[in-house]
């Protein structure tokens, strides 16, 4: 199997875990509207929207690596963390499942919306098992419950995967993306982008991003706008995450390049959140609604949010020298025919007010 990583560190192959899953490269694509709309010297987006065939977004360049572990180790169950609508609970899941591995999801409230409805169904459909408990600290109580229940049933623990996929293992996929994407400057897709916009929920993409950036020569800036709070997105997390992922691909192979993390080619944009995660903005409204004349389809919780910051900074004539690339880190395939006669109450109880109250 050859990926960019791999092709630069022939060492790193066999030495880390890796499935294939995704449709990589993702294209990359000019959007001259906006453009010149706002005023920026070129924008291109990275269409991670269609990552995978069955599903995309970010999620799927992660799992390439973490499941990569979960078939290595010969592992039958992963268990993994989200909000109810999980956008990775599903992702992994569903490819999961793909490679006969159970996923036991532990999830938690959020904001309604119909994307919450839409991944609850699809998850379920595809055999997932799904909890609901009302806060973080019945998780971790749950999940030691669970790791009995599943060491008794199956005579072995399950892999864990941490929210958002965003371990040292699933930051890989996004140090992968950054060769991708130099191969695609390189070819001449694209001009090397001054500055790369991308939302940050659990911070594997951006960190991912930035260490493969400074890895493989590319000077972007990571303009990281946090759709999360603290623990989930904060400098010092960011900073673990970079060194720890360093420390994995070292061990891989001790000639991939060190380094410290870069602070200067990385910003935490805090402007953009709003009152919390999953909880829309005006700016973000008005993003998806601009992205859609264009004919992509983003959503409130994190592309909206990212697209309103690049926004704000090409209004305020920051933008107009600069070659810009927005990172959609949404799926767009629909599967909506998948999950029409699913009946939400196969689902456990738990969940059925998400689909009794109105969405947002
Ligand atoms: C999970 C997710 C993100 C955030 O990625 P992190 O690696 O968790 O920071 C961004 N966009 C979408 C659509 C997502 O589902």
């Amino acid at each position: 199997m050859t990926i960019p990583l791999f092709d630069t560190y022939p060492r790193l192959r066999g030495a880390l875990p890796y499935i294939a899953l995704g449709a990589l490269p993702t294209p990359v694509e000019r959007w001259t509207a906006l453009e010149q709309e706002i005023g920026i010297g070129t924008l291109h987006v990275k269409c991670d929207n269609v990552s995978g065939l069955l599903y995309g977004g970010n999620k799927v360049r992660k799992l390439e690596f973490l499941l990569g572990r979960t078939v290595q180790e010969g592992v039958k169950t992963v268990l993994t963390f989200g909000a109810a609508g999980s956008n990775h609970a599903l992702a992994t899941a569903l490819y999961a499942r793909g490679l006969g591995v159970n996923c036991v999801s532990m999830l938690v409230p959020q904001a309604n919306a119909p994307s919450v409805q839409r991944n609850l169904l699809f998850a379920h459909r595809q055999g997932a098992e799904l909890h609901l408990y009302p806060g973080r600290k019945r998780v971790a109580l749950a999940t030691l419950m669970q790791f009995q229940r599943l060491k008794r049933q199956q005579g072995r623990f399950p892999q864990v995967i941490p929210p958002g996929g965003s371990s040292p293992t699933g930051c890989l996929g996004f140090v992968n993306a950054a060769f991708e994407l130099r191969q695609q400057v390189e070819a001449g897709l694209l001009p090397e982008p001054g500055l790369i916009y991308v939302a940050s929920g659990t911070m594997g993409t951006c960190i991912g991003l930035l260490l493969g950036l400074r890895a493989c020569g590319l000077q972007s800036k990571v303009m990281a706008t946090r759709v999360t709070s603290p623990p989930y997105t904060s400098a010092e997390k960011g900073r673990k995450l970079y060194q720890g992922t360093q420390t994995t691909l070292r061990e891989a192979d001790p000639t991939f390049p060190a380094s410290s993390f870069p602070a200067e080619q990385f910003e935490l944009r805090d402007e953009f959140l709003g009152e919390g995660y999953g909880l829309p903005t005006p700016g973000g409204a008005e993003a998806i609604a601009m992205a859609q004349q264009a004919g992509m389809k983003l959503e409130g919780t994190y592309t909206g949010k990212a697209l309103a910051g690049l926004i704000a900074d090409a209004r305020a004539g920051k933008l107009r020298e600069k070659n810009v690339l927005f990172w959609n880190t949404y799926n767009s395939r629909d599967f909506s025919a998948e999950i029409r006669h699913v009946d939400y109450h196969a689902l456990p109880s738990g969940f059925h007010p998400y689909f009794e109250t109105g969405a947002q």
